[in-house]
């Protein structure tokens, strides 16, 4: 049985190793539109993360298994090789493609040069060949990050970091030159619900308080406002975790450091203001709860001086040409893994990780969800495997003028990647763009 797993982030990588550990027989082709594997391992988690980066040793292991075989540089839809095309070159196909975009705020303002969603800064110190946009930080003294979810608590320290502790990190040299020139002083995170519904983890809020130069700043006042701040002791334990770490903030005594980080709260962006025809502040309303977990506005406005917004609630995912797809939630339809279409399971194909479940969850969470979906492809199987397809779906590929990056692609892009680093007298420095990528990948030195 030859499968196809669309995407070599980890939904797909941890499909394909529930797919060869449960059936001995299956062969898998993990596809992905980038010539690099490891999907948002290697693209969004942060660079200074790099006890969560080396989960790509574990991803490796997966793709360097003996039944399976990375191809990269092959775009799956309008433009590469469409959905229905791929279909007929394998058993079955599971898409593994994630939420590729970000949610917007619909407010006006907020698509000021300088407001900029989170995702398009990740990209862009994560060297995604296809971050075009830079200068974040260029005349910046005062930054708002909108949202309190772990993505935004990556930025708000990616923000604050020093070239120091950058330095080491796998970042682009001319992400980590603009960092190092920086003159951010003050990052304002913005929740618009309280502080016990903040959806950071405590390990990573709390990794905030440590960074040096850098005081975290709450005020007492406003975490106050929500009643599980005052009376913690109904809250899940994730939550009232967070509640303390802040409530140890809101004790400390104030210090004079060089940057300060402003976690506030019931306070929704309602505009973003402009200066000289850039961000140059953001609106907001003061909201309180309304006692079933959401929030209303109070009338009341703040406006926070801010020459970078950067707009982190939450990724979106997005259709894919000849698939299903749920708008409302930005997920493809499904049963247990099994796309459906129309409310009827679609035969032969499968959908695991964020494209099904939403964009929610740690790398982790990724690992029973593939299980299920490779679970329902395998009892599948008899319906599916087809006795007249023998041709190796490489050589179809090759022969449509599909040219994919192999393993050893790759890797000759792992070594360019540690050649570039050592003449910068760095560790590992990714290479940032499609041409050197390619390059690299090709064996050529150009
Ligand atoms: P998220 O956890 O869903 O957080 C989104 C944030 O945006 C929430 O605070 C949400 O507030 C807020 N928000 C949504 N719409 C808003 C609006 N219109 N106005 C103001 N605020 C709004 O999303 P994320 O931070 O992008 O993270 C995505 C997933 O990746 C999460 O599961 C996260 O844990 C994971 N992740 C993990 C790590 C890590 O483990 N280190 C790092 C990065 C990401 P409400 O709650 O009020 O909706």
């Amino acid at each position: 049985m030859r499968v196809a797993v669309v995407g070599s982030g980890p939904s797909g990588c941890y499909t394909a190793q529930s797919l060869v550990q449960l059936n001995p027989e299956v062969l898998v082709d993990v596809l992905d539109r980038l010539p690099c594997p490891y999907g948002l391992v290697r693209y969004g988690v942060a660079p200074d993360h790099e006890k969560i980066k080396s989960l790509q040793n574990n991803l490796r292991t997966v793709l360097e298994h003996d039944r399976v075989r990375f191809l990269g540089g092959v775009g799956i839809g309008p433009g590469g090789v469409l959905a229905a095309r791929l279909r007929e070159l394998y058993d079955a196909v599971v898409y593994c493609v994630g939420a590729a975009t970000d949610r917007h705020l619909g407010i006006p303002g907020e698509d000021l040069p300088g407001s900029w969603s989170a995702t398009e800064f990740v990209s862009w110190y994560s060297a995604h060949p296809d971050a075009t946009a830079d200068g974040f930080t260029t005349g910046v003294r005062s930054a708002v990050v909108i949202g309190v979810g772990n993505v935004a608590v990556d930025v708000t320290r990616i923000l604050a970091r020093g070239v120091t502790e950058l330095s080491p990190t796998d970042m682009p040299q001319t992400a980590l030159t603009a960092l190092a020139a920086s003159r951010v002083t003050d990052i304002h995170m913005v929740g618009r619900r309280g502080p016990s519904q903040a959806r950071f983890t405590t390990k990573e809020l709390r990794e905030l308080g440590g960074l040096p130069d850098t005081e975290v700043d709450v005020q007492a006042e406003e975490l106050a406002l929500d009643p599980a701040y005052l009376d913690p002791s109904a809250l899940p334990a994730p939550q009232r975790r967070n509640v303390e770490v802040l409530r140890g903030w809101a004790d400390a005594v104030r210090q004079d450091a060089p940057r300060r980080i402003a976690l506030r709260f019931f306070l929704r962006p309602v505009e973003l203001l402009t200066d000289g025809g850039r961000v140059g502040a953001v609106r907001f309303e003061r909201t309180t709860p309304d006692g079933r977990g959401g929030v209303i506005g109070t009338g009341q406005f703040e406006e926070i001086q801010a020459q970078l917004v950067l707009r982190s609630v939450g990724y979106l995912g997005v259709p894919l040409e000849g698939l299903p797809f749920d708008p409302a939630t930005g997920t493809v339809p499904h049963l247990a893994g099994r796309v459906l279409r129309e409310g009827t399971v679609s035969p032969g194909e499968y959908v695991a990780g964020w494209i099904k479940r939403g964009p929610t969850g740690v790398i982790g969470t990724n690992r029973p969800c593939a299980k299920e979906t490779a679970t329902s492809l395998l009892e599948d199987a008899l319906t599916l495997v087809a006795e007249d397809r023998h041709e190796d779906p490489l050589t179809v590929l090759r022969a449509w003028g599909v040219d994919p990056v192999e393993w050893t692609g790759w890797q000759a892009i792992e070594q360019a990647e540690a050649r570039l680093g050592a003449s910068l007298g760095r560790r590992v420095v990714k290479l940032p763009d499609w041409q050197s990528l390619m390059n690299a990948a090709h064996g050529s030195t150009d």
